[in-house]
Formats: C-alpha cells, structure tokens, sequence
C-alpha cells in the first residue's frame, strides 16, 4: 500500500538499514525532494558534494551511491525509471519564490515543509542541505547556465533507494511551479522493510 504526499506538502520517518524505499510518481511531472540524516547523529547528513564527486557525474542513476558529508553510503539507487534527477539545487523555500518568482505572497515550500515534518527528529532548518530532487529536470547549457525543464517522469514511474543506513527521511511533493511543468500533484512512496 502506497503512502501519499499531497501535492506541496511532505513528510518525515525512518529508514533502517537494508529498507527499500520507492518513490512513485503516481500522475507525471512531478518533483520529490528527498534529504537524510543519520539516525546516530544527525550532523552526518545526505552530501550533494561527496555524491557527484565519487560518481564523477551530476546525473546519478541505477547502481550509484548517494554518500554523507563523512563519505559513508547512505541510499543505493537500485532501480530508476527515469535516470533525470537533481543534486545541485537547494529544496524550494519561501525566499526561492521571493528571489526567482518576485512571488513575496505565503507560499508552500518544499524547504518548509522539510522543517515542519523533521522537527520531530530534532533536526533544525540550518541542518538542512542541498536535497536530492527526485524527477527534477535540470540542464546545464555550454555557457554553465542552468535550464529546469519539465520532469521527464511519466505516470507511474518509480525510483528506489536502499537505505545503507539507519536514517532519518524528509520527503515532499515540491511546491515550485517551473520544477513540476506549473502543476502540482501528489507522490506516492512505499517502504519495504528488510526484516
Ligand atoms: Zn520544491
């Protein structure tokens, strides 16, 4: 049975070593922002840096691994029906929309929506870095400059991350218009426990 994120919204829970966690895009095109944390001390957190620097690509897919800030694996990609995802850019936050959108009216954000849900954790909005954003289609031109397209998932695809350790997840169905082809819409996850 699938959990659902509603659209621009998140959650928060716990990953033990060996878990399977599938995220599903149930409708297309939309974004999930994923960050982790080590259930034993949270300032061991998902590395975007250390990430693209052991798999020498920006664009990881099946068979990579996501790293932590100390250099320890955390998620191996084992399944990825889309192979486009984004490591480089910040989850969505209330200043994204007033800096890019000119948008300074209340407005979800993937970035808040991380700090509601993973306070239970103890974790605090400065702990939080660069997400792993699952679907986000994001190019980079000859001239270094970045081009965000539409996702390239289509209904129904999936990507799956073993956990390679105990871990604290947030993940959220991103509330940025331009990321999501200016439509917001659920995702759906699903946890298979290793024991
Ligand atoms: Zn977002």
């Amino acid at each position: 049975m699938n959990e659902r994120i509603e659209p621009q919204t998140g959650t928060a829970f716990e990953l033990h070593r060996g878990d399977l966690l599938r995220v599903i895009d149930p409708l297309g095109e939309q974004v999930a922002d994923l960050v982790a944390f080590a259930r034993e001390d949270k300032r061991e957190w998902l590395s975007s840096g250390r990430s693209i620097d052991y798999a020498n690509t920006i664009y990881l897919t099946t068979g990579h691994v996501l790293y932590s800030n100390r250099s320890q694996p955390m998620f191996t990609i084992e399944r990825d029906d889309v192979g486009r995802h984004d490591f480089l850019l910040t989850p969505c936050s209330p200043e994204t929309f007033a800096i890019i959108y000119k948008n300074t009216a209340l407005h979800p954000s993937c970035f808040g929506n991380l700090c509601t849900h993973l306070a239970r954790f103890g974790i605090e909005p400065d702990d939080i870095p660069t997400t792993f954003n699952i679907f986000m289609n994001v190019e980079i031109l000859p001239t270094g400059e970045l081009k965000i397209g539409p996702p390239r998932s289509r209904a129904g695809d999936v990507i799956e991350l073993r956990a390679e350790m105990d871990l604290h997840v947030g993940l959220t169905a991103c509330s940025a218009e331009m990321s999501n082809n200016y439509a917001f819409k659920p995702i759906e996850f699903e946890i298979v426990r290793a024991s």
